[in-house]
């Protein structure tokens, strides 16, 4: 049954068993936990959008493996136009939710481990990739969620996998069968993780021989046996039980991340795509971050059109709008938008053909589009901060608004201009604090990577040395070829 909606996402989410703990408590009912409903709100937003006729061209695909329609989050990039269709989804989501709607992590692995799997049967003689296709369709099928669960905790950095005191610090085969093979250790600031159905285990950096161990990938229910996750706390998280505090209780900050824990945990060998061939780890975590990184000028690209409606709307109740430095802070925050929606969409019209047949990326592109977003998103929320004025750091909480006797000081002297209500003002200034806040900004920075991370690839994938020869053949000096 291809395309779900949005409430049979939800409900399909009841049934299953995950181990989830949060402030030190199991919590039994997970979807309407008020920490974690806010993020299945939003994920649900990529099964609602799908049955949206405004929004149906984007949000649906066309299934390479059955031919029948799909949501876009299951499908395997075709052509550039796939690509760029990706990233003006996530625009479209963003400004709906004004946060990560999650399941593009999942999305990203599916495509990554699509065209490596293939690269890998054709010189290795495996056949990673059949069982890969098998899985996809299962997905298509049902339309599930599904979690990329890349990064590991990593211990000591200056230490590799098998070089770590605790071998678990990253995850690990412990056990190969003749059914499957056993793994161990945990997955960090998993996105989106309770509320997906599954979960796809990658390596996290470049293998070499003596940690072919740590060299799997597998796909695996959320709710499998030995899977445990601990809820990560965010900025001002105890406002979750209150409603204008949060700012955006429909859809909270960022992606509900938790820690997950894998003990001991059987995979059969229909949901293995990779086991101890090392030498593609690193190809696999290129291509996944690449597709990650892709994303950031979509999503982050919403998020910021949202951020720049509050900044001008706040403008707008405080007096201010039409003063020349509110205009030209706000014309430099749509001008930052627009440069990280740019490099979204030329990394994936620059896109090519993997010998799989699907679509990839450039990956330069790519990485200079996410490096964009750790810096660009810090400034458009300064000027954000800067147009909206501090109170929205000094604000009462709803209670004391909503109090029988100090209510009408509150009402009064958070007032802004006269025609708008107190309370809307306070509540566009909440919805910035939350979007703009210390757990928003951190994920801009970290995630899909750490700045350095894509410093990296963005130098190996330069070609110095062409550049260098342009110079020389300028200056006249001879070029040896
Ligand atoms: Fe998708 Fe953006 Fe969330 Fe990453 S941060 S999962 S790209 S919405
Ligand atoms: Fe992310």
């Amino acid at each position: 049954m291809p395309l779900k909606t949005d409430s049979e996402y939800i409900e399909s989410l009841r049934p299953l068993k995950l181990q989830v703990y949060a402030f030190g408590e199991k919590i039994e009912n997970v979807v309407d936990h008020p920490l974690i409903r806010p993020h299945i709100n939003s994920a649900a937003m990529t099964y609602r959008l799908a049955h949206d006729p405004m929004a149906e061209e984007l949000v649906t695909a066309t299934s390479h493996l059955t031919g029948k329609k799909i949501n876009r989050f299951t499908h395997i990039h075709q052509s550039t136009d796939d690509l760029v269709k990706k990233v003006k989804m996530l625009r479209l989501i963003a400004q709906r939710t004004g946060t990560c709607f999650q399941r593009c992590v999942g999305f990203d692995a599916i495509n990554a481990l699509y065209s490596v799997t293939y690269e890998m049967d054709q010189e290795l003689g495996t056949n990673y990739h059949e069982r890969l296709r098998n899985y996809v369709t299962y997905i298509q099928e049902n339309d599930l969620m599904v979690a990329g669960s890349m990064t590991d905790p990593k211990g000591d950095r200056s230490l590799k996998p098998s070089q770590q005191a605790d071998p678990d610090l990253y995850v690990h085969i412990v056990e190969k069968n003749e059914k499957g093979i056993v793994i161990r250790g945990a997955k960090a600031h998993q996105t989106g993780i309770v509320n997906s159905h599954e979960m796809i285990i990658m390596p996290t950096t470049a293998l070499t021989p003596e940690d072919k161990a740590y060299a799997v990938a597998c796909a695996i229910p959320t709710d499998a046996p030995g899977i445990i996750h601990i809820f990560g706390r965010q900025t001002n998280d105890e406002r979750k039980y209150g409603e204008i505090d949060q700012g955006n209780a429909m859809y909270g900050i960022v992606g509900g991340e938790a820690l997950t824990i894998l003990e001991n945990v059987f995979v059969p060998w229909d949901r293995v795509f990779m086991c101890e061939e090392y030498q593609y780890a690193g190809l696999l975590v290129e291509r996944f971050a690449s597709y990650h990184r892709q994303n950031y000028g979509g999503c982050k690209g919403g998020v910021s059109d949202v951020i720049i409606g509050a900044a001008a709307t706040i403008a707008d109740y405080n007096g201010t709008a039409k003063a020349s430095h509110i205009r030209d802070k706000i014309t430099e925050m749509i001008h930052l938008t627009e440069t990280l929606y740019c490099c979204s969409i030329a990394c994936s019209a620059e896109g090519h053909r993997t010998a799989s047949g699907a679509y990839f990326v450039d990956p330069l592109l790519a990485n200079i589009d996410k490096q964009n977003v750790t810096r660009f998103i810090y400034e458009i929320c300064r000027l954000c901060h800067d147009i909206a004025g501090g109170f929205i750091a000094t604000l009462p909480s709803e209670k004391d608004l909503r109090h029988p006797e100090i209510g009408k000081y509150v009402d009064k002297y958070f007032k802004g201009v006269a025609s708008v209500p107190t309370e809307d003002r306070i509540r566009m200034a909440r919805l910035i604090e939350n979007m703009t806040g210390g757990t928003a900004l951190v994920e801009s920075m970290h995630g899909a990577g750490s700045p350095q991370a894509q410093r990296v690839m963005i130098v190996r994938q330069a070609n110095l040395e062409f550049k260098k020869n342009l110079a020389k053949a300028l200056a006249g000096i001879k070029v040896c070829q």
